[in-house]
């Protein structure tokens, strides 16, 4: 199977990431994004968008600043 569309080969992008593609399909994703600089691009966005999803909702709010959050929410709420 040579040569896959842009296209194509961005709807294997999920699969790939997850490994859930079948070796025809794996194989077909690789080559293209071996061969085509706009999808290997694609790729290296793709797989580190993850990485910064994890890394940002890792953080928990401070305690400081839920303390502050909580008080201007009360005093919001107190406000006729
Ligand atoms: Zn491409």
């Amino acid at each position: 199977m040579a040569g896959v569309s842009c296209d194509a080969c961005a709807q294997l992008l999920e699969g790939y990431s997850e490994g859930t593609l079948v070796d025809d399909e794996r194989r077909t994703f690789e080559a293209h994004v071996a061969s085509c600089d706009v999808c290997a691009g694609l790729v290296r966005d793709y797989v580190a968008i993850p990485r910064i999803v994890r890394d940002a909702t890792d953080v928990e709010m401070p305690h400081a600043v839920e303390h502050r959050l909580h008080r201007l929410l009360s005093l919001a709420m107190r406000k006729p």
